[in-house]
C-alpha cells in the first residue's frame, strides 16, 4: 500500500485540514509557504490522468472552497494549483495530488518558471495533429 493510501486510511498521520468520504486534503510534510497542502481521493490512481473524472471534479470543488477559507484566514496574494505526473514532471509519491499552494510573493518558496523554449517551432501539419478531434 503507498503511503498516501496509508494517510487515507489512517495508519499514518496527516494534518488533515478536510475529509469526508471520498477525499482528503492535508498539509505537505515539507511545505514550500504557509499553508502548503495536497488534496487526494481516498482511492488509489497513479495520477491525475488515471483518475476517476468525478472525484477530479469533487477535488476541484473543495480546492475553491479550501481557497476562500485560506484567503480569509493567511491572506495570500494568489495560488497555485498543480499535479505533477510521473517523474519528468517531478512526480515523486504516484498517488494522485493536487498540491493547492498559496502564494505570498515572487521570493516565497515555490519558483515555478516557464522559461520560452525558442527550439519549439510547429509545422502546419504538427499543428493538425494536435488537434484533438
Ligand atoms: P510530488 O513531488 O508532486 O509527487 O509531491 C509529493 C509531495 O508529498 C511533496 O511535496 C512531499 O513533501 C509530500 N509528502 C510526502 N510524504 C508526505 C507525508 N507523509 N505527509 C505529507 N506530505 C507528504
Ligand atoms: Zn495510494
Amino acid at each position: 500500500m503507498c503511503v498516501f493510501c496509508k494517510i487515507a486510511n489512517h495508519e499514518i498521520p496527516s494534518k488533515a485540514v478536510y475529509e469526508d468520504d471520498q477525499i482528503l486534503a492535508f498539509l505537505d510534510i515539507s511545505p514550500v509557504t504557509k499553508g502548503h497542502t495536497l488534496i487526494i481521493p481516498k482511492q488509489h490512481f497513479d495520477n491525475f490522468s488515471d483518475c476517476d473524472s468525478e472525484l477530479v471534479k469533487h477535488i476541484h470543488e473543495v480546492s475553491k472552497d479550501l481557497v476562500k477559507h485560506y484567503q480569509s484566514i493567511l491572506n495570500p496574494k494568489g495560488f497555485n494549483l498543480l499535479s505533477n505526473m510521473n517523474t519528468a514532471a517531478g512526480q515523486s509519491v504516484f498517488h494522485v495530488h493536487f498540491h493547492l499552494i498559496p502564494r505570498y510573493d515572487e521570493n516565497d518558496g515555490l519558483v515555478l518558471l516557464f522559461n520560452h523554449d525558442d527550439s519549439v517551432q510547429y509545422t502546419k501539419e504538427e499543428i493538425n495533429q494536435l488537434i484533438l478531434k
